[in-house]
């Protein structure tokens, strides 16, 4: 796995906003959504050694950052951000990741 620094130095190379970096790194730690296991970045979402995520800067088999419009979802295959099934995994997934998928609204 590639290290914080890697991911920082990734935001400065291609002008991420400051922060994504961080967090690209830490969407690599969260490997399942409920009991079903993420979809990484591939060439079937048109990402390959030579295309990087174009939405949240993932590279060919890194997970994509929760809420990335690109990643699939782990149950069904379709677009993960407008599925159905997000709600059925949702009771198991952290606050935290919560909070990401649905920053724009209030948690409480
Ligand atoms: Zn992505
Ligand atoms: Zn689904």
């Amino acid at each position: 796995m590639l290290t914080l620094q890697d991911y920082i130095q990734r935001e400065i190379d291609y002008k991420f906003i400051v922060g994504w970096g961080a967090q690209l790194y830490v969407a690599q730690l969260q490997s399942k959504y409920g009991e079903f296991d993420r979809v990484k970045a591939g060439p079937e979402q048109g990402i390959d050694d030579d295309h990087l995520c174009h939405d949240c800067g993932a590279i060919n088999g890194e997970y994509h950052v929760p809420g990335c419009d690109c990643e699939r979802c782990p149950k069904c295959g379709c677009q993960w951000i407008s599925c159905d099934c997000r709600f059925t995994a949702q009771g198991k997934m952290s606050q935290e990741l919560i909070a990401k998928l649905y920053g724009k609204f209030e948690l409480n």
